[in-house]
């Protein structure tokens, strides 16, 4: 059969409030024509993010209803550390209340003032959880890897000669350890090859450097590899996610991602002497090692969805799902970072909206347009996200790409909703020449996207 169906029929619904474009008018002006600000239910189609959006599995909510909410030592984590400790081979499993909080309990006792940690590209609480200690993030993808049109299969990659030179010339004795992102979500969900990995290994042992993985979508990776790399396209997933996490020392997991549970996240490590600074450090801030800020249920929710998240089906759906609405748009022309990622689509919105220059945020006004013509609803990632406005001249510094994600959440929408997301994207692409840009009328310090303002720039 041609036809690759969702592996999965629906137990449960949950309704969508559909609405019209003179709705969605009053919705993005009230929003100050920031999406960050308007409530979901005014949203039809949501693709902000694929972290904790994904559906749970009728297995999944029988173990929710299994949850043993027991303070210390309950079933619940036993059957939770079991299944990491079988499916990545790590011998400490320390549960956190989602990736970042993994993060920052392994830089705190890893880090010190004026480290370097290399990594292929740093998620941003990844790099803010290094920074914080005073150490500095270094990012090592390949060329490739920062080329939007490259169509290398392994696009997440890191630099092997750069991991070296950067070795030799910072010193060992300030790289605490080395990461690598799987897959590498700065970097449009591009995958990084066994092949590399093992390199990256090689060189971490060969200076006695700890190695740890980001392994946020390790499935994902996984099966990207299986594709793409010769020597595996026979193997299974079990095999291949064995083969990865063998050559690393320990890993940090948001399992809102490949756990396809809605919360939850844990660090992994086989130093044991590390594992106790870890586990006394998470009992000063998220809880005893046996729950680490979850609850018992979630710990269920998150051993099953990472066995599903390993399904081949599952990932044959997922990964061309996500494909095959980025090859529908790029086939009408619009201009997107190819090849497709496993979770998202990136736009290249300054290709598409030339008119519109960069300090008029061409990327804010094209998911603006997006969910005025059909509810999507999408995220900037360019200036307004990673660009800053100079307190002395007022000038925007601009990011060096414009790119809108549509972000695809796990076992959430069907077929048809992908096609209708297809159908509104070209829409707008046809009428791409009318849409103009817009003015930033309120800004925060930090993290500016999330609450700024703006007005429509005509
Ligand atoms: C989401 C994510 C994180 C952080 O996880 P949270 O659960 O959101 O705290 C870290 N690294 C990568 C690659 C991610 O995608």
């Amino acid at each position: 059969m041609k036809t690759i169906i969702e592996p999965f029929r629906i137990k449960s619904v949950e309704p969508i409030k559909m609405n019209t474009r003179i709705e969605r008018e009053s919705v993005l002006k009230k929003a100050h024509h920031n999406l960050f600000l308007m409530n979901a239910c005014d949203v039809i189609i949501d693709l902000l993010t694929d972290s904790g959006t994904g559906a749970m599995s009728s297995e999944q909510w029988a173990g929710i209803m299994r949850g043993d909410e027991s303070y210390a030592g309950s079933i619940s984590f036993q059957r939770f550390e079991k299944t990491i400790q079988n499916i990545m081979g790590f011998k400490n499993v320390i549960p956190t209340h989602q990736g970042r909080a993994a993060e920052r309990i392994l830089f705190s006792v890893m880090c010190k003032n004026g480290d370097v940690i290399p990594s292929n590209t740093h998620f941003d609480t990844t790099r803010a959880n290094i920074e914080i200690q005073g150490a500095i993030a270094k990012d090592l993808v390949i060329k490739e890897g920062l080329d939007p049109q490259s169509k290398h299969p392994f696009k997440g990659n890191m630099d092997i000669d750069r991991l070296i030179s950067t070795i030799e010339n910072v010193g060992v004795d300030k790289i605490p350890l080395i990461m690598v992102t799987i897959t590498n979500n700065s970097g449009g969900g591009q995958p990084v090859s066994l092949e590399n990995i093992r390199e990256i290994s090689k060189i971490a042992r060969k200076y006695k450097i700890p190695f740890y993985i980001d392994a946020c979508r390790f499935a994902e990776n996984a099966y990207f590899i299986k594709l793409r790399e010769d020597e595996f396209k026979n193997s299974s997933i079990e095999f291949i996610v064995t083969e990865i996490f063998k050559c690393a020392d320990g890993c940090t997991m948001s399992a809102k991602k490949d756990g396809i549970a809605n919360i939850g996240g844990f660090l992994c490590t086989n130093d044991n002497e590390m594992a106790q600074k870890q586990k006394d450090l998470l009992i000063l801030s998220e809880g005893f090692p046996t729950y680490g800020g979850l609850a018992g249920r979630d710990l269920e929710a998150i051993a099953i969805g990472l066995r599903e998240a390993m399904d081949e089906n599952y990932l044959e759906y997922r990964i061309i799902s996500t494909q095959y609405l980025g090859e529908k748009i790029s086939e009408a022309g619009v201009p997107i970072v190819q090849p497709p990622g496993g979770h998202a689509i990136y736009i290249d919105a300054k290709a598409m909206l030339p008119q519109i220059p960069p300090h008029e945020y061409p990327g804010q006004a094209l998911i603006c347009e997006l969910y005025l013509e059909s509810g999507i609803r999408s995220v900037e990632i360019g200036t307004v996200m990673f660009g800053s406005t100079d307190k002395e001249t007022g000038k925007e510094i601009l990011a060096p790409m414009e790119l809108v994600r549509l972000a695809i959440p796990r076992r959430t929408y069907t077929q048809s909703h992908i096609d209708y997301v297809v159908e509104s994207i070209i829409n707008v692409y046809h009428r791409k020449n009318e849409i103009t840009g817009l003015k930033m009328t309120y800004q925060a310090e930090h993290l500016r996207h999330f609450t700024a303002h703006f007005i429509e720039n005509n």
